[in-house]
């Protein structure tokens, strides 16, 4: 059985995994991991970067 919501919501490439976006994304639908991990991104930029002025 194929799901009628088997593609992404982003690029509508099939999904290989199916990741939930955030509602603050605004994103309707699955996101395959490569959209995933982008919005993830765009939404958290540099989650290991941290602004470090001591000085
Ligand atoms: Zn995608």
């Amino acid at each position: 059985m194929v799901e009628p919501n088997s593609r992404c919501a982003l690029c509508n490439g099939p999904l290989d995994h199916v990741y939930q976006p955030m509602e603050t994304w605004n994103v309707k639908g699955s996101l395959c991991s490569k959209c995933y991990s982008k919005k993830i991104f765009e939404h958290y930029p540099g989650t290991h970067e941290r602004v470090n002025k001591s000085n």
